[in-house]
């Protein structure tokens, strides 16, 4: 049930009623070419967000809108596409991407994993991280162009930072108010809510009366907040109710990001965090939830050496020396390949030092498991249980396996067992966060949980280039649902895991005209083929893309088509203040 949010009035109850006949008059008269419509999609089977069953028909399109849907043969159109045997649904609207450090970029500016895959529209700004400087970032995306729309959150993060930099204290009244300021001219500018990370520095920091009083400010302008909650492990329902909290007392629609219990000491936690929120919606609080389609979360190098992969489970002191020394010479820009390699090997050798020497190792171990004063470490939050192994080469024979119960089989302190890891394999490659699949179907099945992705969007990429390890879920997630939880597993049905992706997302966010294909509704949409549609990447060749999307359509552009992108640009940064 919606909170008292105070939305934007639609534009057209606005406009007088003889501008509506001529907008009536240019929805479905003849086109300057002479044809009924720009494009016509013919003989796909309509599936058309609301969850109700696909059926057969073609859908019109003129301009950036949805005109006609139905039997729509002797009907003509600039450019016709064939869905004979697939499925023509709205574009997919991914609530949880990390996208927005690429959007600028060249390359990445076209959002092409996500695109191929049939996602027209993104929320970025996710986990506390996210400009609030909306204008500016609105004539850079556009300015270059961007393959995708996209729906942008202010990170409390980047406001806190910008107002206290990373102090590890709560604010004062002052701070708080200030911190209002900002973002009360970001919604003025047009973001569509505010994210929290509280897990992560600065937001952990902020109380709960904090947040509430700065997501205040988007309740006043009908706006979202979404959470990285504070706790994604054991403590999942405490750190659900903080959300509902917020969304009570701040008077808000929230959302549950990345909803998940992340360590094998939390599964079988889901039903009761799903218990907690359907309590708090048949008490009237607007909270949702979306996750992504993987039973692990994000990783890195058992050891970061350079890489800032925070997660990790190997940490060591980050004074210590020789290391501290080391790290920053291979951090240098333009070091020669040659001179990394006998840096990165001098490391693992002073390392491999270290830990024979008893208090160097008792200190290592400190770092490992308790971490530094308000910086508690991976294995602190986490705990052992959280981390899986997904790639490993010269140790093939752990991926697929906990570290926590591999120190179990071999009878001996998980730190040992890690730090010989480390020394053997300092590649091996760990997600942090486990989840069990019996949690995630549980939380599937609610009417209220979407599907997001939690991932970046990367340079275009060819077959030939080399395989990057990585999460596969920016490259995968949308394509995945489709194949393993409806085609293989049947855990979902096609019309509703695309409703997932359509409709209850444009519903929480109240994107106008957008999440179904509706006449008047904007032609955002995609056309893939069910029986084929599929995920291509794995965590150890993590830039692949996926197959099966015939075309996609973004505001009454193509964007693919016969699978192969056109190069187009025709995202949008959309505004709450605009919607
Ligand atoms: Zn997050």
């Amino acid at each position: 049930m919606p909170t008292t949010n105070k939305v934007p009035a639609r534009k057209e109850e606005a406009v007088p009623k003889r501008s509506l006949v001529l907008i009536f008059v240019s929805f479905f008269g003849c086109s300057s070419a002479g044809e009924d419509f720009d494009i016509l999609i013919r003989n796909g089977t309509i599936v058309d967000g609301s969850g109700d069953p696909g059926f057969p028909g073609d859908v019109g399109i003129k301009g950036d809108t949805i005109v006609e849907i139905g039997d729509l043969s002797g009907k003509t159109a600039a450019k016709t596409i064939d869905a004979d045997g697939l499925v023509v649904s709205p574009g997919f609207i991914d609530t949880h991407t990390h996208v927005d450090g690429d959007l600028g970029k060249p390359g990445s500016n076209a959002n092409l994993n996500y695109l191929n895959q049939g996602v027209t529209t993104v929320v970025t700004g996710n986990c506390g991280d996210g400009t609030f400087e909306i204008a500016k970032t609105k004539t850079d995306w556009e300015g270059r162009g961007i393959g995708t729309n996209a729906v942008h959150l202010v990170g409390y993060g980047d406001v806190r930072r910008a107002v206290m930099g990373t102090e590890p204290r709560e604010a004062t009244p002052e701070e708080i108010e200030k911190m209002r300021s900002i973002l009360r001219q970001a919604m003025k500018e047009g973001a569509w809510g505010m994210s929290t990370g509280l897990e992560y520095i600065p937001d952990r920091y902020a109380t709960t009366e904090e947040i509430i009083e700065a997501t205040k400010v988007v309740g006043e302008f009908g706006g979202v907040y979404a959470s990285h909650q504070r706790d994604e492990f054991l403590r999942v329902p405490e750190a659900t109710r903080e959300t509902i909290r917020i969304a009570e007392e701040a008077g808000v629609r929230a959302l549950t990001s990345h909803l998940k219990a992340a360590r094998k000491n939390a599964w079988g936690m889901m039903p009761e965090v799903v218990d907690i929120i359907n309590d708090a919606r048949s008490r009237g609080v607007d909270i949702v939830a979306d996750m992504y389609p993987y039973h692990f979360a994000s990783g890195g190098p058992i050891i970061p050496i350079v890489e800032n992969s925070g997660w990790a489970p190997f940490h060591l002191p980050p004074e210590m020396e020789p290391f501290a020394e080391l790290r920053k010479k291979l951090s240098e820009p333009d070091l020669e390949e040659a001179e990394e390699k006998a840096l990165r090997e001098q490391y693992m050798a002073e390392l491999a030092k270290a830990l024979s020497d008893n208090s160097k190792r008792q200190e290592i171990k400190q770092s490992v498991l308790v971490g530094s004063p308000h910086r508690p470490s991976s294995v602190a939050i986490a705990g052992w249980d959280s981390y899986l192994v997904v790639v490993a080469e010269k140790n093939a024979h752990l991926v697929g396996k906990i570290l926590s119960d591999i120190a179990e089989e071999q009878e001996r302190d998980p730190f040992d067992v890690v730090a010989d890891l480390v020394l053997d394999e300092p590649n091996l490659y760990v997600a942090c966060g486990v989840m069990s699949e019996d949690d995630m179907l549980h939380a599937m099945k609610e009417d209220w949980l979407m599907f997001s992705s939690d991932g970046d969007a990367l340079p275009i990429t060819k077959e030939t280039d080399d395989p990057v390890i990585s999460h596969p879920r920016a490259f995968g997630s949308q394509a995945r649902v489709l194949r393993k939880f409806v085609r293989e597993d049947k855990a979902l049905t096609l019309e509703d895991a695309v409703k997932k992706m359509t409709s209850l997302p444009a519903e929480f966010l109240q994107l106008k005209d957008r999440g179904l294909l509706a006449v008047g509704y904007k032609a955002d949409v995609v056309v893939f083929d069910p029986e084929t549609v599929h995920d291509v990447a794995t965590h150890a060749d993590a830039r692949q893309y996926s197959t099966g999307t015939e075309a996609v359509i973004v505001g009454g552009k193509i964007g693919i088509e016969k699978g192969e992108y056109n190069g187009a640009l025709d995202g949008k940064l959309l505004l709450l203040t605009e919607n």
